[in-house]
């Protein structure tokens, strides 16, 4: 927790905490939290605007919104984002404004029309585009764009400026024009790849950026010095040599460059920009970004996963960025400014780069991230990254179990300022997250770890006990009157998953492991090994990257048409596959194993049941898991007799889940202990429903 009375930040940093000039606008500090989706956008208001106002007590001097579309042939259904279409979403767009302003940062929004982008699923208006092409979204939707007469150009240009006049009655004090992710449509009149007009829209780099300028200046104009003036562009397309070339950015910007007030800079579309852990390194954008700053006098923001303040200082040192930029690292961490301003480094909640956030908007749903489980329950739950009530009784609570769940039931607790006893039957803390982090490309998960530690080790009301296994006897010998039990949960070996929920057949003399094995030690008995993954989440591909680099021939199994599908979700699906494949892992995809036999497997395809073999000498199943629960139920009965208080399961030895949920339900247990909770037929939390329509005729 940031010790609020150190005045000024500490000599490295300080650096970090000078005011930059936007225009009219003046910062606190160089912290600038990046528009972000969040899965919340118009469905969840208030929920939005509660998790923002938090990131602008947290220290950063710039909170923007996610991408606000500005008209209804910019809608990204099914994606929930912000709207500005007309007045009637002003409420919403204030509250979010208010919010921020509440928590002393200054409020932004991204304005977005999105163009090719935008397959209007909702409103059904043709999407408008440079050239008439199917419409470039994460799905092959079967909607294709028209291209923009004249008279098109006019309209955007016209709903653009009502947009920005609309921001300015919502409150904001910056506003964006858009052109990068390949969200924001402008961006596709600037792309060589997807702009093949011939009038003076078209063409030539010079004709091309003809759009940009005219809205930055439109923009400007209405903003009329009142508000500052953002514009995001994509330095780097990604298409391979097809997209805009450095040469031409470099024009943009000789160009344009002293029209905005600030300058974001971002990499390709968004899955480009927002890279994993396992597929990109802390600042990877510096390579693209680095040299464009010079090409400017106004000031430059960018992001790059930053969590090291080292690296933070170097940015700005090295005139690579004015602004440190931040999305995932505010949602893990939404104090992170004031944690390096007070000289707290070592409370700051480091994002593992998973990117569970994203799956939060890819999925629909509010926003939630594997460190921080308060994010998108500040409003429905009340819940806070740095505060959480004080305890309600002097109760002792024994935690069982140190994977991320107790770890983090035991340090919400400790802050609760309960007498907490943790213990872990293992000599290492951690349970899953510190098996899993050894893996090919997760490193950086250990953070989940590290941080609850690292806070633990602080409190003298939390003990720890290693290679203690606890049974029910123990536990009520050592006289615990409430137990949370977090004892995670084992990998199955019959193959009962989604596609089988009836044991697999298999040869007495089949070599079947699990993750669980692996992770013991065990390693397959020959050479060609199949992974079978029913599971479709990030493991089955990163043990089979494991087998690989230890030499044995892996294929890859699955009922799903592409290994790790689910990580689509998080971004990561389509370099799962070019890892695999590069790597030499064979895949299988849409087949299901029906058969393990002692040196071969049979295999069925999902759509014919067509039968083949694979010669395989070992299956690794990655299929699902089965809750270790002996304890909790043996709990519940010593509960039933009266001999302790309260008992439940958190985290897998519940339901096997993701880390972030683990995480999640511990944060849960440490808050409900002692609540006078509602029957759970009641909501458990706040909620917005759509407000009806005055008049249904
Ligand atoms: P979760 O994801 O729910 O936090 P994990 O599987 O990561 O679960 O962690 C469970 C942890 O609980 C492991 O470190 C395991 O060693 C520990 N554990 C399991 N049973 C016991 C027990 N009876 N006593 C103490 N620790 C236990
Ligand atoms: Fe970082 Fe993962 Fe949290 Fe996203 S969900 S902010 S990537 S830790």
């Amino acid at each position: 927790m940031a010790n609020p009375e150190a005045s000024a930040p500490p000599a490295p940093y300080d650096i970090l905490f000078e005011p930059v000039a936007i225009g009219p606008l003046v910062t606190r500090n160089r912290f600038f939290q990046v528009p972000h989706c969040n899965g919340m956008g118009y469905r969840d208001p208030s929920a939005q605007a509660a998790m923002r106002k938090v990131k602008a007590e947290g220290g950063w001097a710039v909170v923007c919104t996610e991408q606000v579309e500005i008209h209804p042939t910019s809608d990204i259904t099914p994606f929930i984002e912000l709207r500005i279409w007309d007045d009637t979403d002003l409420p919403s767009l204030a509250r979010i404004a208010e919010a921020i302003h509440e928590g002393g940062a200054l409020a932004g929004i991204e304005l977005a029309h999105n163009g090719l982008n935008a397959p209007n699923l909702y409103s059904r208006e043709i999407p408008l585009g440079p050239h008439h092409l199917p419409v470039a979204t994460y799905g092959y939707h079967p909607v294709q764009a028209r291209m923009m007469s004249k008279q098109d150009i006019a309209d955007l240009r016209r709903w653009h400026r009502n947009a920005v006049a609309r921001s300015m009655t919502a409150g904001y004090d910056l506003v964006y024009v858009y052109a990068g992710h390949s969200f924001g449509g402008i961006e596709y009149f600037l792309s060589p790849k997807f702009n093949q007009r011939a009038d003076e829209y078209g063409g030539s780099v010079r004709n091309r950026m003809r759009l940009l300028r005219e809205i930055l200046e439109d923009t400007l104009e209405v903003a009329d010095g009142r508000i500052a003036v953002a514009c995001r562009i994509s330095v780097e397309e990604g298409l391979a040599g097809a997209g805009i070339s450095r040469g031409e950015i470099e024009e943009i910007l000789g160009e344009l460059g002293e029209l905005p007030d600030l300058w974001d800079f971002v990499r390709g579309s968004w899955d480009a920009d927002s890279t994993t852990s396992r597929f990109g390194p802390e600042g990877e954008h510096e390579k693209y970004v680095a040299g464009l700053k010079q090409l400017t006098s106004k000031p430059v923001v960018g992001v790059g996963r930053f969590t090291s303040p080292d690296l933070m200082v170097r940015q700005v040192k090295s005139g690579i960025l004015d602004l440190i930029g931040a999305a995932r690292p505010s949602i893990a961490d939404p104090f992170l400014p004031e944690k390096i301003r007070t000289g707290s480094l070592e409370t700051i909640r480091e994002c593992i780069g998973c990117n569970v956030c994203v799956s939060g908007d890819f999925t629909m749903s509010p926003i939630r991230c594997t460190q921080n489980p308060s994010m998108g329950e500040e409003f429905r739950r009340g819940w806070h990254p740095e505060r959480i009530r004080v305890r309600g009784s002097g109760s002792r609570i024994l935690v069982v179990g140190s994977g991320p769940a107790g770890l983090e039931a035991a340090r919400a607790l400790g802050v609760r300022g309960y007498d907490v006893v943790l213990a872990e039957a293992g000599r290492d803390l951690g349970g899953r997250v510190a098996w899993e982090s050894r893996l090919p490309g997760l490193a950086s998960w250990v953070r989940v770890l590290d941080y609850r530690q690292q806070a633990i080790e602080t409190m003298p009301n939390v003990e720890v006990y290693r290679e203690s296994r606890m049974s029910a006897d123990d536990i009520v010998a050592f006289e615990f009157q409430h137990v949370a039990v977090a004892t995670g949960a084992t990998w199955r070996r019959d193959g009962v998953a989604r596609w089988h929920t009836q044991p697999i057949p298999a040869d007495a003399g089949a070599d079947v492991l699990t993750p669980d094995d692996l992770v013991a030690g065990r390693r397959p008995r020959g050479s060609r090994v199949v992974v079978y993954d029913d599971d479709h989440y990030y493991l089955g591909g990163v043990v089979a990257e494991l087998l690989r680099s230890e030499g044995f021939e892996v294929e890859i199994v699955t009922p799903a048409a592409q290994a790790s599908a689910w990580t689509v979700n998080t971004m990561e699906v389509d370099r799962v596959q070019r890892r695999l494949l590069l790597a030499g892992v064979t895949l299988r995809t849409s087949t299901a194993l029906t058969a393990i036999g002692a040196s071969e497997v049979t295999v069925a395809n999902v759509y014919t049941g067509q039968l083949s073999e694979a010669a395989a000498d070992s299956v690794v199943m990655v299929t699902a898991r089965l809750p270790e629960d002996e304890l909790f139920r043996q709990l519940v009965a010593r509960k039933e007799q009266g001999q302790i208080t309260s008992v439940r399961a958190i985290g897998d030895a519940w339901a096997p889940g993701t880390i972030a949920a683990a995480v999640w339900s511990g944060r849960r247990y440490a808050e409900e202990f002692d609540a006078e909770l509602p029957a759970n037929d009641v909501v458990p939390f706040r909620r917005e429903v759509t407000q009806l329509y005055a008049d249904p005729a």
